[in-house]
C-alpha cells in the first residue's frame, strides 16, 4: 500500500469510527417515521441487520460532513431534543434550529446537498412537521413556519444560489393531519412488535433505496 494510500485509509477509518460513535440510543426517531412504513420501523426495532458504515463510503461521508453541519449552531435555539411516549413507545427527534425572525419563529432542518434543490422534498416535508407538532404537544411552543435549510458545497462564491431555504406555513390543519398520521403509524408498529408480526408494507418510491427490501418482499422476518 502506497503512502498516501495509508493517509487515506486512516482518514477513512477514523471517521467511520466516529460515525460509529455517534450511534442512536434504542427509540423510534423521527427521521425513521418519514417513509410512512410501520415495517421499516419493525426491521430497525428489531436490530435483524447490522449496518457496516464502511461499506457505503460515499453515504458514510455524506453523513459526516451533515453531522458536522448540524454541530454549528445558527440559532439560540440549537439542536432542540424533544422526547415522547406515544402507544408505550419512546419517539424522539433533534430539532436543528429555531429562529426568530420578524416575531415568528421559524423551525429549521439543515440539509447537506450537492445538487441544487427545487422545493423542499415530501419527506423532508413530513419530518418537520412531525417535529411542529411534538414540539406543540409536548412543549407548548407553536412555531409559525416549518422549513428545510439546504447548505451546498461552495462551488461558486459568486453564486448566491448556492445555499436555499424552503418555508411553510404551520395551520392547524397541517397540525392535525400529522398528528393522525403519526399516532396511526405508531400504533401499527406498536402492535407489530408486541405481537412479533410484520406490519403491512407501505409500498413507494423509497422502497429500491430500503435496506430491508429482500426481506419485506418476502414477508420474512429476518434473523
Ligand atoms: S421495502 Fe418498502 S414496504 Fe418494505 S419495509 Fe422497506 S419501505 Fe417498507
Amino acid at each position: 500500500m502506497s503512502l498516501e494510500d495509508k493517509v487515506l485509509k486512516q482518514y477513512e477509518d477514523r471517521v467511520a469510527a466516529w460515525m460509529k460513535s455517534a450511534d442512536r440510543e434504542d427509540t423510534i426517531h423521527v427521521t425513521s417515521l418519514v417513509y410512512g412504513c410501520a415495517r421499516k420501523v419493525w426491521y430497525e426495532r428489531k436490530k435483524v441487520r447490522e449496518f457496516n458504515l464502511q461499506d457505503d463510503i460515499e453515504g458514510m461521508f455524506r453523513m459526516w460532513i451533515g453531522t458536522k453541519l448540524h454541530e454549528t449552531p445558527l440559532s439560540d435555539m440549537h439542536e432542540y431534543y424533544l422526547s415522547s411516549y406515544i402507544y408505550g413507545n419512546k419517539v424522539t427527534g433533534t430539532i436543528d434550529e429555531i429562529f426568530e425572525i420578524d416575531g415568528m419563529k421559524i423551525l429549521i432542518d439543515k440539509k447537506f446537498v450537492s445538487k441544487e434543490p427545487k422545493d423542499i422534498n415530501e419527506h423532508y416535508l413530513k419530518q418537520i412537521s412531525i417535529y411542529a407538532v411534538l414540539l406543540n404537544d409536548v412543549k407548548g411552543i407553536r412555531v409559525d413556519k416549518i422549513g428545510i435549510l439546504y447548505s451546498r458545497p461552495l462551488v461558486d462564491y459568486y453564486n448566491k444560489n448556492r445555499n436555499k431555504v424552503f418555508l411553510v406555513d404551520v395551520t392547524d390543519q397541517l397540525l392535525e393531519d400529522t398528528r393522525n398520521e403519526l399516532y396511526k403509524l405508531i400504533e401499527d408498529i406498536s402492535t407489530g412488535l408486541a405481537t412479533d408480526t410484520l406490519p403491512a408494507k407501505h409500498e413507494s418510491w423509497y422502497c429500491r433505496y430500503c435496506a430491508f427490501k429482500d426481506l419485506c418482499d418476502n414477508n420474512q422476518k429476518g434473523v
